[in-house]
């Protein structure tokens, strides 16, 4: 199998391994969970997902926008690729969307329904394995935490931008003190967390590789979006539409060896294949 564009993209910045990638990465079980990035760590304490385009193949803002669609993912693109601050589109995109209470919730219902291939199984996975997941996203917070819910993650365990209503449902504000509803903040929140530590945050947009310093890894999920900039930033690139090698990424040897024995079996092999090589 031929090298695939995306699998070989880590750390241009800090790579410290050129021509690793020559060799075979699934010559042995070793290489197979670390490929040729050369994870310094083996395994995650703390795996923290981002939601849009992550957890769930939609962007909740561009579903919430209806009509006002290419008006509003102008702005969520620029600022997913870094272009403009996020606290510069956050307010305008509501106040363009002016949305009401039934249709934030809805977008929870969508979320639900588009969640990336694995995600429940790999969020599964990882609690059954007693890790820390956590989901941090500068989405609303109703439709995160119905992602989180039919995940099994408690909402004390999701970070998100609040949004408040009139009485008869129609959009007041947003969160406007909230971290995640301008550029760095997501630092800043996964700072305040104090997660268990290896820390491994996955996510596809700007403002999760600005959350890089916080932890100790951070995987570009390429497999919905694909953006350059984010991916040439991070230290392992997941370009497959399924987050399968999240699993293998976050897993220490010995919890390989306790997936090996149980329901997971398939997905951790599934994960390595796509980790080693995302098109096998
Ligand atoms: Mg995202």
């Amino acid at each position: 199998m031929s090298e695939t564009a995306g699998s070989r993209e880590r750390g241009t910045g800090n790579s410290g391994t050129p021509g690793a990638g020559q060799q075979s990465p699934v010559a042995s079980d070793q290489s197979s969970r670390t490929g040729d990035w050369r994870l310094a760590t083996d395994g995650f304490r703390s795996v923290v997902f981002d939601c849009d385009s992550t957890l769930v193949a939609i962007e909740g803002i561009d579903e919430l926008a209806g009509a006002k669609i290419e008006e509003v993912r102008r702005l969520t693109d620029l600022a997913m690729e870094g272009a403009i601050a996020l606290e510069e589109v956050y307010g305008r995109r509501l106040a363009i969307i002016d949305p009401v209470r039934a249709q934030v919730e809805a977008i929870g219902r969508a979320y639900v329904e588009a969640l990336v291939a694995d995600a429940r199984e790999v969020v599964a996975a990882l609690l059954w394995l007693g890790k820390e997941v956590r989901v941090i996203s500068g989405g609303l917070r109703p439709p995160v935490e119905a992602v989180a819910r039919v995940l099994g993650i408690e909402p004390g365990k999701v970070a998100a931008v609040d949004i408040m209503f009139e009485a008869d449902g129609r959009y007041r504000d947003f969160e406007r003190d909230s971290p995640l509803a301008r550029s760095g903040g997501k630092p800043e929140v996964l700072a305040r967390w104090e997660l268990p530590r290896p820390a491994l945050l996955v996510g596809d947009g700007a403002t999760d590789l600005e959350g890089r310093s916080a932890v100790d890894c951070f995987a570009a999920f390429m497999g919905v979006a694909h953006r350059p900039a984010v991916a040439a930033g991070a230290d392992v690139v997941l370009s497959a539409p399924t987050l399968a090698p999240v699993l293998a990424l976050a897993s220490s040897t010995d919890e390989r060896e306790r997936l090996a024995r149980s329901e997971w079996a398939a997905l951790l092999a599934r994960g390595d294949a796509l980790l080693s090589d995302p098109a096998a």
